[in-house]
């Protein structure tokens, strides 16, 4: 059998809740879902690590972070070691990577297994970027997520017909600060996109580290991220706390006039609600955009049927759910992974399945494709049987998780847990265990035990429920055997 081509998009913190095919109410993506309507859609795709840098390198390597050496931000990728795009390289495929690759620059940490790579230096711009083009810097004018796109079709237009093509398509958007586009900056201008039910969270009945969580809508962002101008001597990345006494306090968009003042604390927190989940929507919307156009080359070049598309984000993200915007927390909205593909040889148009995936899959799955052995020392699981629309005898019925950066950036505790059908057990340790990127403080260990399927959002945790305790120990006894089975014994 011909080998397939793959192109590999993925974004950078899309909330698979801001997809139409996955039941968004605040958006559409036509496009996204046009790869869903004529493929699959995973219903349950997860992350192993709910941040940046970490989900990249758990994709490259099919490893989780202990041991692809990738457990924080803080780490740089040492791409010596075997990854996919390596091996399909040398296995003949043409390969590339354009856009995010955040996983450090230079030395050991520059893309390796790419014919062509064209990548944006840490987090990279939302305009004009500075690109490096095989380790050679290039500047850019214009929308990022719109030249990453060209980039992409200039490279597949110059591709050799004759040989199977690996393409990463990888977006900075719609990564904070959520910067849209001169296209989209007036999508939703005169309307309220609707609040989500956890929305006004109190987190009680919960772990402390969702209380101190740092990420909250009312309180952590900045100047920059509502975009608006900050009061004199103030710097742009100022975080904006409002005051108990409101009278004195008011915002000015940049793009008016006139400053906003407010009444009432609610009506401060809806407000920049609207500030942030509109500009990360209209970021969404060029993202659609992107796919379309590659989807369009793919019908015009006559490559759909032979070529594998995907469509993921490295991560879930909180979208006003409890309260917060940003990831890292084993919660839903952060720990589930948006996942459309599309590959008509094998793939039957307009199926979803329930089978629970995560992001350590996704190499093993295009070497698969590609013919190639599957290295033993890889943790994940070929989804080509579950793309056929199968679920083999042995797949797997739960999953592992940890988050290692304890208490960095967002405040948020180093937790690992474990997810299956129906429960998610989760324990926050509580100790930065000297990784790179934690903060040296620790905290009092606590649980947490939730039953998605009386409790789907997450709001009441029974882990000291004596309902649940026999059910308590069976998840531990689980938890423990997957992290063993991880290989973790941090
Ligand atoms: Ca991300």
């Amino acid at each position: 059998m011909k080998r397939p081509n793959i192109v590999f998009i993925m974004a950078d913190d899309h909330a698979a809740h801001a997809m139409s095919c996955y039941g968004s109410v605040i958006n559409e993506t036509p496009n996204i879902d046009r790869i869903a309507n004529e493929g699959m859609l995973l219903e349950n795709c997860f992350c192993v690590n709910s941040i940046c840098s970490p989900s990249r390198a758990a994709i490259l390597t099919g490893k989780h972070g202990h041991l692809n050496g990738v457990k924080t931000l803080d780490v740089p990728f040492d791409g010596r070691q075997q990854t996919f795009p390596k091996m399909l390289q040398s296995a003949g495929y043409q390969t590339a990577i354009v856009g995010k690759w955040h996983l450090g620059e230079g030395g050991n940490s520059s893309p390796t297994g790419f014919d062509y790579w064209n990548v944006l230096p840490g987090q990279g711009a939302y305009n004009d970027p500075k690109m490096y083009k095989n380790g050679e810097e290039v500047r850019y004018e214009g929308y990022t997520t719109e030249i990453i796109t060209d980039l992409c079709l200039d490279w597949l237009n110059d591709r050799d017909p004759e040989k199977p093509f690996m393409l990463l398509c990888h977006h900075k958007a719609p990564h904070r600060p959520w910067i849209p586009s001169e296209k989209h900056k007036s999508l939703y201008e005169d309307i309220d996109i609707p609040l989500p039910q956890t929305f006004n969270d109190d987190y009680s009945n919960r772990s402390r580290a969702a209380e101190e969580a740092r990420m909250r809508i009312e309180r952590d962002f900045s100047y920059g991220d509502l975009k608006c101008e900050p009061p004199a001597g103030e710097r742009r990345w100022a975080r904006v706390v409002p005051p108990t006494d409101l009278t004195e306090f008011s915002l000015k968009p940049i793009e008016s006039d006139e400053p906003v003042t407010f009444t009432s604390h609610q009506e401060v927190k809806e407000w920049m609600y609207q500030r942030y989940i509109k500009d990360y929507l209209r970021c969404v919307a060029s993202i659609d955009d992107s796919v379309g156009e590659i989807l369009d080359f793919l019908d015009t070049e006559g490559l759909a049927e032979d070529t594998i598309i995907i469509y993921t984000s490295d991560q879930g993200f909180f979208l006003g759910d409890h309260g917060w915007y940003d990831k890292r927390f084993m919660y839903e909205e952060s720990l589930r992974m948006p996942f459309v593909v599309r590959y008509p040889r094998e793939i039957k148009a307009g199926t979803r399945h329930e089978a629970m995936a995560v992001n350590l899959d996704f190499a093993e799955t295009f070497l698969d494709y590609a013919g190639l052995d599957i290295p033993e020392d890889m943790q994940g699981a070929s989804l080509r049987p579950v793309f056929r629309g199968e679920t083999p005898a042995d797949w797997r019925t739960s999953m592992y998780y940890r988050y290692w950066m304890h208490l960095g950036d967002h405040y948020v505790s180093a937790h690992y847990g474990m997810r299956t059908d129906r429960y998610k057990l989760i324990h926050y340790y509580g100790e930065p265990l000297g990784t790179p990127g934690a903060l040296d403080e620790s905290k009092e260990p606590e649980w947490e035990l939730f039953d998605l399927e009386k409790d789907p959002a997450e709001m009441n945790n029974v882990y000291h429920d004596p309902e649940y305790a026999d059910l308590v120990k069976e998840l531990t006894d689980e938890l423990y055997r997957l992290k063993e089975e991880a290989l973790d014994f941090d």
